[in-house]
């Protein structure tokens, strides 16, 4: 059968599925995150499994609001509880964060786990020195000296491809430029050599010189210190080139995912093909036009019910529109598998041909 089974998935044995935990370095399984709103309850994340191996990359693509950086930040535990539900298991090291006392969770951000935000003043206090705000994790995590911490913010900021480092540690946020302070907060985020690092559109503020830098940086930290790494980003070229796997993201859920190579050489939802046509790519001519997916994505208050891609999908006539709008499609296999799956109604054959013809 194809991955457009709509049989339930088998229940699960007790515990995680083989594998899962062994080799995933952090495993997500089911996880939902709900915002508690005057509208209403936002489903920004509504049942999301993958798994990262250590060592691995996984690209995590989809449009704006579709649930990527709300993901992220659940990894994090950076959720605020007053508002938001987090159900579900993200285990990293084996380790169940979810529920996790944030004394844990403290611990494990900036040193275990970082992130790049998209945003770097989310990210920077105004209030001390750039210099300080990446020494200061490094002596709480390693206790070394003022000195040796500050000698290492200065190391830092020169491989992010700050001028002049050695001055400009000394300098607050409001100082530097805005791509500058992208850059700082890069900084910041890689100065212990975290196990897993999240990185948000890290590039999407720079110029296409610094952006090479630091996926170069980015991938050294992964060869010398073997770290996962999530990386969130528009940008398809980028995708290709420093991505393992990929996650496609639509309305809070998974609709696609695969080795990286394979989703962009033959990719099998729907949406995931409007999505490549709609963003920039390296390969390919410069100019090639973009074509933006037509419509939009759903409210989160009240998604759709069935594939939450259906309103927008040319394709309902040939998957059985019924089932399109009443039967929400699954994405096998388990992500321990590290397979390919597309959660969607079509089969592999009505897929190829669909493809053929477009
Ligand atoms: P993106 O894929 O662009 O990173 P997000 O993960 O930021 O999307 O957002 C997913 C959805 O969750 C969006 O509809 C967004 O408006 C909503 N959302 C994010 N944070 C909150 C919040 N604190 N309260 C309510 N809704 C939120
Ligand atoms: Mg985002």
């Amino acid at each position: 059968m194809t991955s457009s089974s709509t049989e339930p998935t088998p229940a699960a044995a007790p515990g995680p599925p083989p594998g899962a935990g062994d080799d995933a370095f952090l495993s997500v399984r089911d996880l939902y995150v709900h915002f508690h709103t005057e509208d209403g309850t936002v489903k920004a994340v509504d049942g999301l499994s993958f798994d990262l191996p250590r060592g691995r990359t996984l690209g995590i693509v989809g449009e704006s609001g579709s649930g990527k950086s709300v993901t992220n930040l659940a990894v994090l535990g950076l959720h605020d509880p007053r508002h938001t539900t987090v159900r579900g298991h993200i285990r990293l090291a084996g380790q169940e964060l979810t529920g996790a006392p944030e004394r844990t969770l403290e611990k494990l951000r900036g040193n275990t786990m970082a992130m790049i935000f998209q945003d770097s003043l989310t990210a920077l206090s105004p209030y001390y020195t750039v210099g300080r705000q990446i020494a200061e994790p490094y002596r709480k995590h390693t206790g070394a000296s003022r000195r040796e911490a500050r000698r290492r913010a200065v190391e830092m900021l020169a491989k992010v491809g700050i001028p002049e480092a050695g001055r400009r540690v000394d300098d607050y946020p409001h100082q530097f430029s805005g791509g500058m302070r992208q850059r700082a907060m890069i900084a910041m985020a890689l100065v212990n050599n975290p196990d897993l690092l999240i990185a948000d559109e890290p590039t999407t503020a720079l110029d296409v010189t610094v952006q090479a830098q630091i996926l170069d940086l980015l991938q050294d930290l992964q060869r010398e210190f073997g770290s996962a790494i999530i990386l969130i980003t528009h940008d398809l070229g980028v995708v290709a080139e420093v991505a393992d796997d990929l996650l496609v993201m639509y309305a809070g859920r998974a609709v696609e995912r695969g080795p990286v190579r394979e989703v962009l050489r033959e990719p099998r939802h729907p949406y995931t093909w409007g999505l490549l046509d709609s963003m920039p790519r390296l390969t390919g001519a410069p100019d090639a036009p973009l074509t933006p997916i037509p419509g939009a994505p759903p409210s989160l208050l009240s998604p759709p019910a069935g594939c939450p891609f259906h309103p927008r999908c040319a394709f309902t006539a040939e998957a059985g529109p019924d089932r399109c709008a009443g039967e929400r499609p699954s994405l096998p296999p388990e992500p321990s598998a590290g397979g390919r799956g597309a959660a969607c109604h079509l089969t592999a054959e009505q897929r190829r041909n669909l493809r053929r013809s477009r």
